[in-house]
């Protein structure tokens, strides 16, 4: 066998080791993690959505309906009126002409990228993208350059290097770890042309920002300048998958061609269903989004005072960022025996020397938590 006590050793050693929590209940503020109540501020349930009981109520039902597992691929038998219904509502949802359901956004990412280009085409990537993105372009055997996070004019320099095969442009809506949003106004701009195409991949951004939460693009102004939108289902919608939405001409080739999308089993037909209830409420959830809002300047002012720096973020997602893996291992441990759970992030996750803690908010979290989180944070320095 191979050595693989080695590799363990050494993650141990550089702080670097990754373990799970084991957690009881449903997804929300107060869980108990490991046999141990806590009030967490690390999960993508952005809108309380993922243990609502009209989803549950919905899922429930259509079980009854169609049982459990879809049984095959969507291109064999598996694919089901509760999918088919769910891709035209959130191609509606998103003025596109069509959507098309993955399993989840790691393989919308991997099979998009790779279906679209080869190995004389180029992917311009921020450097902060989302790791399945960067493993999709590694798949597709497309060439992978990235720009400095952000920066247009280190975008450019990319591009002008680009040679003349395909360029897909490649950027998070609102990035993972950091919680700002990308200049897509610019990435438009700089994507026009026929051998070029943008991908936001906004797992972050839909069902949170944007008129009735359709994302990053929307919330900038340019969401039907976007060529190809890719959106996770298992964050702020609550439920699971994830899909790819765009011109009728880009979904008919990802069927025939995404090998994520053709070689797995179809998502159960409950999940889908729960989905288009969840669609429904994203839609009507005004007050979940404003609440958010609240609970983020309340934090950002609380955070103020007592003189931290947080980087800008008007998203759920508000870093602290520490250093070293140590430092951030060591304060998430502070946090944790004081009842609060917020996971350290390390590389390579983040780039070398930005280990943080990535707090994230819920609407489902009331400013009376967020005061709680900034009491123990002052008393942890
Ligand atoms: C979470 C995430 C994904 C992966 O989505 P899953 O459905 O969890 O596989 C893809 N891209 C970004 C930016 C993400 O944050």
């Amino acid at each position: 066998m191979f050595h693989l006590q080695e590799f363990l050793k050494q993650q141990q050693a550089q702080d670097l080791y990754r373990t799970r929590k084991v957690c009881e209940g449903q997804q929300g503020p107060r869980q108990v993690c490991d046999n141990k109540q806590v009030l967490s501020f690390c999960s993508n349930d952005y809108l309380g959505l993922a243990a609502e009981p009209e989803l549950a109520e919905s899922m429930r039902k259509a079980t009854e309906k169609y049982g459990v597992g879809s049984g095959a691929a969507h291109l064999v038998n598996g694919h089901s009126y509760a999918h088919h219904a769910l891709e035209e509502e959130l191609a509606d949802f998103l003025g596109r002409e069509r959507v098309l359901l993955f399993s989840t956004g790691y393989m919308a990412n991997l099979g998009t990228v790779s279906a679209l280009l080869g190995r004389n085409d180029s992917v311009i990537a921020d450097k902060l993208v989302h790791a399945s993105l960067i493993d999709a372009a590694k798949l597709s055997g497309a060439k992978l350059r990235r720009y400095q996070h952000c920066d247009i004019t280190s975008l450019e320099q990319r591009l002008s290097k680009a040679g003349s095969g395909k360029r897909l442009l490649v950027t998070d809506g609102v990035f993972s770890m950091d919680g700002d949003i990308a200049p897509l106004n610019e990435l438009v701009s700089a994507s026009r042309g026929d051998a070029s195409a943008l991908l936001v991949d906004d797992a972050h951004g839909f069902g949170v920002i944007g008129k009735q939460g359709r994302g990053s693009a929307e919330h900038l102004g340019c969401h039907d300048d976007i060529d190809i939108l890719v959106g996770t289902l298992g964050k702020a919608f609550g439920t699971f998958g994830a899909f790819v939405a765009g011109s009728d001409d880009l979904i008919e080739t990802l069927v025939q061609k995404a090998r994520s999308y053709i070689y797995t089993t179809a998502l159960p037909s409950a999940v889908a269903e729960a989905t288009r209830t969840s669609l429904r409420l994203v839609k009507q959830a005004d007050d979940r989004r404003e609440k958010l809002q609240v609970l983020i300047k309340r934090f950002r002012s609380g955070a103020d005072q007592l003189g931290m720096t947080l980087p800008d973020s008007q998203t759920p997602i508000q870093p602290i960022v520490l250093g070293t893996a140590v430092q951030a291992l060591s304060v998430s441990r502070q946090l944790a025996s004081a009842g609060i759970l917020v996971t350290a992030i390390r590389p390579p996750t983040v780039p070398e020397g930005s280990a943080r803690l990535r707090i994230t908010f819920s609407a489902s979290h009331s400013t009376q938590d967020v005061d709680q989180l900034l009491t123990v944070l002052e008393r942890c320095g």
